[in-house]
């Protein structure tokens, strides 16, 4: 028997220093008497700290234990704002991390995003345990639970993929029954673990993936999205102006606009909530009374138009070295390599005996991908890209996202969309324009 759940999702930023976890328990306080899972992020940037510990650990270049060192004071200074010096929570944060200590004292592993998984997953852990423990202590109960005990993923470490059924059958034997006990359930973002117990995670960000992991195993009520923005906005405010707070979006708009680029939730949440129709509300931690938006099913909406901009982009041009057409077994061929290699592929198109292929620039993968192909096709590298996607685009708004840009690729499909693979007009060239006008 499934119980009425609800899953909350709060991030780094809602978790960054000992007003920000005080907050936390305020916006959680009026569900006291309610069922539910909170997952959470590393506390602040600390993923983005634990990923230079890996480099300095990779690199042996003796550093990876000051940066730990570092990393761990910052947690011991928010728990003693938190904590009395006696208070048990201290040695569970330490026991966490004397187990990426342990990681340090070996060689570096062979397999690097093996070895990043290993260490970077301390964030969530500690992160974990800290809320656990500040929510228990401000009364309000709550159990923690390893979510590596949950998710299973594949051993793509960095990227891994869940493995749903066995999830489903986890989640049920390990966290329906602790919705029995007394108050909320901890769990961490980010991370599931292979067959072999090994920890994975399931891709930067991937902490509102987990949210809706949860959920889809529970079948929750519903899952929130705590940020600091006031719900999903139709551009970034950073960057655009006008920008305005859309208080519903279908899962549709949500999935298009987050694969390309749209930061506001992680692109795999919204599959697992479509396929149970389970809404998604994204709130404010700042304003947690304000109405934030809600994604779900509702189809017959009218938007304005919204803007994802995705930057380190590359551009594969690939080309057959013998003149040959990129006719079907070449695309086959070259798709199988892309689903090995796992791209994530924003665009694409092709001529004759070329085709071009947009994708996120992460790692040494573009490079790996054009050695690959090596051998039968040419392959030249544009680096340093932004890739733009519109939706419900106007002409006006689409000429001024091309000002000050070259075009390499331009997309319209169907009536709602506009994606264009730009990069800046070099600085002479637009002086040159306005000395000509
Ligand atoms: N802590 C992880 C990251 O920063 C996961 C997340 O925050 O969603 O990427
Ligand atoms: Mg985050």
């Amino acid at each position: 028997m499934k119980k009425t759940v609800r899953v909350f999702k709060f991030g780094g930023a809602s978790l960054k220093d000992p007003e920000a976890i005080k907050n936390v328990a305020n916006i959680l306080w009026p569900y006291k008497n309610e069922k539910l899972v909170i997952v959470v992020s590393a506390m602040g940037k600390a993923t983005n700290a634990l990923e230079t510990v890996v480099e300095a650990h990779a690199a042996r270049n003796g550093k990876a234990f000051d940066i730990l060192n570092g990393i761990k004071n910052q947690h011991y200074q928010i728990m003693d704002s938190l904590f009395d010096k006696d208070d048990e929570v201290y040695a569970l944060v330490n026991d966490a991390f004397v187990e990426v200590e342990w990681v340090l004292e070996e060689e570096p592993h062979e397999n690097y995003d093996y070895m990043y998984d290993q260490i970077v997953c301390i964030g969530e852990v500690v992160s974990s345990k800290i809320v656990h423990a500040y929510l228990n202590k401000t009364g309000l109960a709550s159990q923690w639970l390893d979510a590596r005990d949950v998710i299973l993923t594949d051993d793509i470490f960095r990227e891994g993929w869940v493995q749903w059924d066995e999830t489903v059958e986890r989640a049920e034997a390990k966290a329906l029954p602790m919705l029995d006990l007394p108050g909320f359930i901890i769990t961490q973002g980010f991370i599931g673990s292979t067959t072999e117990n090994f920890t994975t995670t399931l891709g930067r960000e991937g902490s509102d993936y987990t949210a809706a992991i949860f959920s889809y195993c529970l079948d929750a009520q519903d899952m929130t999205i705590w940020k600091d923005v006031p719900g999903v906005l139709t551009a970034d405010p950073r960057v655009f102006e006008n920008v305005v707070k859309l208080d519903r979006l279908s899962y549709k708009e949500a999935i298009e606009m987050t694969y390309y680029g749209a930061k506001v939730i992680h692109p795999k949440t919204i599959k697992p909530l479509q396929n149970k129709s389970i809404p998604l509300y994204v709130k404010s931690f700042v304003n947690p009374d304000g109405e934030g938006t809600l994604i779900s099913d509702e189809v017959d909406d009218t938007y304005p138009p919204m803007v994802a901009v995705e930057s380190n982009q590359v551009l594969l041009q690939i080309s057959t070295r013998d003149f040959s057409f990129v006719a079907e077994h070449h695309i086959s061929y070259l798709f199988n390599i892309i689903a090995e290699f796992r791209l994530q592929v924003n665009m694409m198109q092709n001529s004759a005996i070329s085709f071009s292929l947009c994708i996120n620039d992460v790692d040494d993968k573009a490079d790996r991908f054009a050695q690959r192909i090596n051998d039968k096709f040419k392959v030249m590298l544009d680096r340093g890209l932004e890739l733009i996607t519109v939706r419900h685009y106007q002409d006006e708004l689409l000429n001024n996202l091309r000002r000050g840009k070259i075009v390499l690729l331009e997309e319209r499909i169907r009536d709602a969309t506009v994606q264009m693979v730009v990069k800046d007009v070099p600085l002479i060239r637009r002086r040159q324009n306005v000395a000509a006008s």
